[in-house]
């Protein structure tokens, strides 16, 4: 394990509380939390993974979203997402979803599956104050179109948005917070680093397994399956796996500095956009 002082440090660890959302769905909230409000611009980070059907059964039936991103990555199962705008789809074992909801959307995002593992996860990510009455749009990909790098010592990354320091290109564009999204595949005890953009917010997230990285008093911490560590000054990502592998989330991406008003599944600047949403729902406006 490196000790270099350019490597990314842990400023705060944290891991996810059980919740229930949409209409009984079990699920874990890892950001959006009391721990972990925001990291600017992601919002909320939730993982779900159960086989048990009455955990997640229930779905997220007709809601609404208006002013941010949200983005469902699926590990397992499948999940059958509708809208009131007639887009309609599913999303399956490694695909992805990037949808930004902008000046509003209605939906439903419901299990395809009646048993079995759903396992998948959930990110909500700011949009500017410029963006947020935008036309709501869609960028959908599935495993087969998310590129996977090999690295030494057999470590997988596929790479949903952002560029690499090999140059493979995610999928997902023209997002307004140019972020990075890697999903990490380690082998047992096998060392990961790659560049990351400065004047971005970090964050890490262990799905599976355990790996290891320096804290602020370069002291080497251990992140277990479950924590999300947020990363502060650095210019590279090291990580390293611990004795049964690690598969993580990093994400990254630039800072908003602008206000925010959360109302539900609206997020805008003040309390007024946040009564309009409402209102706009209310009436059938959006
Ligand atoms: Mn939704």
């Amino acid at each position: 394990m490196s000790r270099d002082n350019s490597a990314l440090k842990i400023i705060k660890k944290v891991t996810g509380r059980a919740t229930s959302d949409g209409a009984g769905v079990n699920l874990t909230r890892i950001m959006g939390t009391p721990e972990l409000n925001m990291l600017d611009p992601f919002l909320l980070l939730d993982e779900f993974q159960s086989d048990k059907a009455d955990d997640y059964i229930a779905g997220f039936p007709d809601h609404p979203h208006r002013g941010f991103e949200t983005v469902t990555y699926m590990l397992a199962g499948k999940i059958r997402h509708k809208d009131n705008a007639g887009h309609e789809g599913v999303i399956e074992p490694g695909g992805i979803q990037w949808m930004t909801a902008g000046r509003g959307i209605i939906h439903s995002e419901m299990p395809e599956q009646e048993d079995g593992l759903l396992w998948g996860f959930q990110l909500w990510i700011n949009l500017p104050a410029t963006q947020k009455m935008t036309e709501p749009k869609y960028q959908e990909f599935s495993k087969d179109e998310i590129p996977r790098e090999t690295r030494d010592g057999n470590i997988i990354v596929r790479v949903i948005t952002g560029e690499t320091i090999l140059g493979t290109e995610g999928p997902v564009k023209n997002i307004a917070t140019n972020p990075v999204y890697l999903d990490i595949r380690l082998p047992a005890g096998t060392e990961f680093s790659e560049p990351v953009a400065t004047s971005n917010n970090k964050f890490i997230y262990v799905y599976s397994g355990s790996l290891s990285l320096p804290d602020t008093g370069n002291r080497i911490m251990k992140l277990e399956t479950g924590d999300l560590a947020v990363l502060g000054q650095g210019e590279k990502l090291c990580i390293t796996a611990g004795t049964d592998g690690a598969n993580c989330l990093f994400l990254s991406a630039l800072p908003l500095n602008e206000p925010v008003a959360r109302g539900g599944p609206f997020v805008m600047n003040t309390r007024d956009e946040i009564e309009q949403a409402v209102r706009d729902y209310q009436e059938g406006n959006l």
